[in-house]
């Protein structure tokens, strides 16, 4: 792995007279980042997935089911609601942000195996794929990044890089043999090997959704019988479950869209990566996504004091706590560029 990394700092470029920071002053794109893209060669002829496009569509309209007037009224609960903001936070943020990208893909800490696969597990309740092939994803991203072996850049367009990509065959992406090499370091370790067969990681979305929602019907039963243990089910199954796991899977897809569209960059890369700041509020620091591939290893994503990076908290925390070690932080040298 340490070959990819090298590769990407390598392509780092950074002007020989850097733009001295003026407010929200963006340094420019590099010269050779094209205007749009082409799609991937491996995704095309294009051939959609159907079973994970019926999957997020399902996943859509039921989260969508909780805001119809009439469900609102029967399914709203207040302990739904506060179970799916409490549940962006530790999926989305312990799981995705922590466990996938910076631990996983990027070794941005260490930590004991039992803690990486607890975060892995937190991540796999986000219907975002098993973690070696969301790494494989990611770390093609980074390498390739805005351009055209770019798995999910918005400059073919910005449905593409938001979702178009979740749904269409990428040849490398369809067998696990053929991204192996992406994700050696995984894949040596037996937990993620055996995430890879038989929709392993699918099992353990399925059963913490079934674990919820049998929670929903112990709490309702016994503060109104049965009638309300049917109703707390299935709000904790909307709220808890299929409204935040559509939050966080648009929290993931806004880093990949908007996050390589709109917002300033800090850093000359040779791709379109932005710092955005209403992704990073709602990623928990995800959005300071030019700071991200000007330094990727980094654990911590916001390079400026007011770059509010939650997820940088809570691995302090863990560092502090003796859970995280070997924490890599921003080069110094970023920051005289900054
Ligand atoms: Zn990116
Ligand atoms: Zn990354």
């Amino acid at each position: 792995m340490s070959e990819l990394f090298s590769k990407h700092e390598s392509e780092i470029s950074l002007s020989p007279d850097p733009a001295p920071w003026h407010g929200n002053a963006a340094i420019p794109l590099a010269h050779d980042v094209p205007e749009r893209l082409p799609l991937p060669t491996e995704v095309q002829p294009l051939k959609i997935i159907w079973s994970t496009a019926i999957v997020l569509t399902a996943m859509h309209l039921v989260g969508l089911l909780a805001f119809m007037p009439w469900f609102f009224a029967w399914l709203f609960t207040w302990s739904g609601l506060v179970l799916a903001i409490l549940g962006h936070f530790v999926f989305g943020m312990l799981g995705v942000t922590i466990g996938y990208h910076r631990l996983l893909t990027h070794h941005g800490f260490t930590c004991p195996k039992w803690l990486g696969h607890s975060l892995a597990i937190l991540g796999m309740c986000n219907l975002q794929d098993s973690p070696a092939r969301w790494v494989a994803v990611h770390r093609m991203h980074h390498r390739h990044s805005d351009q055209q072996a770019d798995p999910h850049s918005p400059l073919v367009s910005f449905l593409w890089g938001h979702v178009g990509w979740v749904v269409y065959r990428h040849k490398i992406f369809d067998r696990t043999i053929h991204y192996a090499p992406y994700v050696g370091d995984l894949l040596r370790d037996p937990f993620y090997l055996r995430l890879e067969r038989n929709n392993g990681w699918l099992l353990v979305f399925l059963a913490h959704a079934a674990a919820i929602t049998a929670a929903g019907a112990v709490v309702g039963y016994f503060s109104g019988g049965a009638s309300e243990a049917l109703r707390y089910a299935a709000s904790w199954a909307v709220w808890a479950v299929a409204v935040r796991t559509v939050l966080v899977l648009h929290g993931t897809w806004s880093v990949n869209s908007l996050a390589h569209m709109f917002g300033y960059r800090n850093y000359a890369t040779r791709d379109a990566s932005t710092n955005n700041w209403l992704v990073a509020l709602f990623t928990h620091g995800e959005g300071w996504h030019n700071n991200h591939h000007a330094d990727p290893q980094a654990a911590s994503h916001g390079h400026r004091w007011w770059e509010l990076d939650m997820s940088w908290w809570v691995i302090s925390l863990l560092e502090g706590l003796g859970l995280a070690k070997n924490v890599v932080r921003p080069k110094a040298w970023l920051s005289q560029v900054a």
